[in-house]
């Protein structure tokens, strides 16, 4: 067995997997806001309340996800849950259920639950000559594309941490240039809320593909409208629509393959709002092809299995297994 939490900006969710990655036990709450203390109180209920229930013993170590990360004084940063930043979250919830702590970001977990109970698990079966090690695929790259852009590298199954604790972090990345001019006013940079300008978040973020349609059409819609139109050809918006998801996939492409340079990884999984939209899927091997480095690209890069439960699986499969 396994226990995971995701702590999320609304609710916490724990969960409790079998071996086999099956749901023993599952449970949620809203996560109290602006709260630290409350909301430590709600996760050590949580988890008291799935131990009982699964007759785990006191000693176990439990997986945490949670919105940003921890710095190397072990206090956490880049949290969207405002109350968290600062906090020694790891060491205070270790005393508090007196046992050890693994933690990780949400894009991480998401990464490492695709891997091992949904895309990765899946493309095993699909793709021959991979080259698995045990029952998992070599190296996978987990994408969000959502409200923010993030990124998780597992590697035999194995989330790569980094001793910056940024790896997969690639929507920070600069968007490379010649992606960047396509869009919207091409003399405009764009400030990231990390502090710097111009990152792969700004473009390909749910708000990013809002601003190119805004900055080249003047236009304020949402990229489920931009989306609805680019498929309408009876819109009057169709044509502007569909040149600014034209633009957002150049820049996916382009952006993707600096990744694969690097990596060369075996699957590419993508997860967030904007990966639901399947033209991605159609479109995204060939639009990489120019920018990566080999004549021969086929790497597959397909949507997440898991929905909304990846986060807490993925807090789950950060521990081992309890026996
Ligand atoms: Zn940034």
């Amino acid at each position: 067995m396994r226990l995971g939490v995701d702590l999320g900006g609304t609710k916490i969710e724990a969960v409790i997997l079998d071996e086999g990655g099956d749901v023993l036990w599952r449970q949620r709450v809203p996560t109290p806001q602006r709260d630290y203390n409350a909301t430590l109180k709600a996760i050590a209920q949580l988890v008291e309340e799935g131990k009982y229930f699964a007759g785990i013993c006191a000693s176990t170590t439990i997986g945490i996800g949670t919105p940003g990360a921890e710095d190397k004084q072990g206090r956490m940063k880049n949290c969207n849950s405002t109350a968290l930043n600062g906090r020694y979250l790891r060491t205070d919830l270790s005393s508090l259920l007196k046992c050890s702590i693994s933690i990780a970001n949400d894009a991480n977990c998401f990464a490492l639950a695709e891997t091992l109970g949904g895309q990765g698990k899946k493309s095993l079966s699909c793709h021959s000559n991979e080259r698995p090690v045990g029952d998992v695929l070599n190296v996978v790259f987990g994408v969000i594309l959502g409200t923010g852009v993030g990124g998780g590298v597992v590697v035999d199954g194995k989330l790569l941490n980094g001793p910056n604790a940024i790896t997969g972090e690639w929507g920070h990345n600069l968007m490379p240039l010649q992606a960047r001019a396509m869009a919207g006013e091409k003399e405009e940079e764009r400030q990231c809320y990390c502090g710097r300008i111009n990152c792969v978040e700004t473009f390909l973020s749910g708000p990013g593909l809002a601003l190119s349609y805004q900055q080249c059409f003047g236009e304020k819609l949402i990229p489920e409208e931009i989306i609805g139109h680019m498929r309408n050809i009876e819109s009057e918006r169709q044509e502007s629509a569909e040149l600014i998801w034209g633009e957002y996939m150049q820049q996916l492409a382009a952006a993707l393959a600096q990744v694969v340079n690097i990596l060369d990884p075996s699957l590419i999984v993508l997860g967030g709002g904007l990966s639901a939209v399947p033209e991605i899927y159609r479109d995204i091997v060939p639009l990489m092809k120019p920018h990566v480095f080999t004549d021969e690209f086929d790497t597959p890069i397909l949507p997440a299995l898991l929905g909304d439960s990846a986060g807490v699986y993925g807090a789950a499969w950060l521990v081992d297994g309890i026996t």
